[in-house]
């Protein structure tokens, strides 16, 4: 359970809560501005379309709890819209094209720079988001100089006793793994008795997958028939629970290091040996 602009991340980690001044004279050397980017999208019959921006603010409302106080960790309110053309046409998504999404993130970066930070994460929540953040990623760092990361927090902590092995190949969209995250960040927000399994065939195939090593480009429709890509039926608040402690275990170590992290040691460190 979380509550928007309740507890640590908000009163104390939330940057546009300070004022211009107080931005202007805190110690930005080790600062990491976090940029939650999410997405606003149909989630099958039974998610709000607010999902991937939902799940995006609670694990970091959780994982900002944890993290070391001292860290210079700074939350941005969320870019709730993300590149989600895949699902175009099904009611509730909004999405932005590719070129909108680069120029807003380019465009926040260029403005942190302005204000003084040198480091950025791109926090990111939703799976059609992650090859144009990782394009943005390296734009932002060649033309600023900025240290800029990118994570999404699913790829972190390993739930593989929590989610079966199908359902972590296939349960990409509305599945398992995200339907327990809503149910236990924001209990009463998933319809359950509109939960459904909606699992993409690809038993005759032996390369091609749909997120795997070799892929084929796909709208959501190509792929499903409910806008779900996994097992809704199986998820549960418990587990949700317990994805979120260990996700947000991770994140609040991951934290410290990314806020220590010097890119110039990479190098530095390795001519020394
Ligand atoms: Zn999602």
């Amino acid at each position: 359970m979380f509550m928007r602009y309740e507890g640590r991340a908000w009163e104390e980690r939330f940057l546009p809560r300070l004022t211009s001044k107080q931005i202007r004279e805190m110690d930005k050397e080790k600062a990491l501005v976090i940029l939650p980017v999410g997405a606003v999208e149909q989630h099958g019959p039974h998610l709000p379309v607010m999902t991937d921006t939902l799940i995006a603010e609670a694990t970091l409302t959780q994982a900002l709890d944890k993290a070391d106080r001292d860290a210079g960790l700074w939350l941005l309110p969320p870019v709730s819209y993300g590149k989600s053309n895949e699902h175009i046409g099904m009611p509730g998504t909004i999405s932005l094209s590719a070129a909108t999404l680069q120029g807003v993130i380019m465009d926040i970066a260029r403005s942190l720079v302005a204000s003084g930070f040198h480091k950025l994460l791109l926090f990111n929540t939703h799976g059609g988001n992650t090859d144009l953040l990782n394009v943005v990623a390296r734009e932002i760092r060649i033309e600023t100089g900025m240290t800029v990361f990118s994570l999404s927090p699913s790829t972190l902590a390993d739930v593989s006793d929590l989610i079966s092995a199908e359902e972590l190949e296939y349960g990409i969209h509305g599945g398992d793994y995200e339907t327990s995250i809503v149910k236990a960040v924001k209990p009463g927000w998933v319809k359950d008795e509109w939960a459904v399994k909606d699992i993409p065939d690809m038993s005759d195939y032996r390369f091609l997958t749909i997120e795997g090593k070799i892929r084929f480009a796909w709208r959501t429709p190509d792929i499903s028939e409910s806008g779900v890509c996994g097992d809704a039926t199986l998820a549960s608040e418990e587990k949700g629970r317990i994805i979120q402690e260990r996700v947000t275990d991770c994140l609040a170590q991951a934290f410290t290091e990314l806020c220590s992290f010097s890119v110039s040691d990479v190098r530095d460190k390795k001519a020394q040996v």
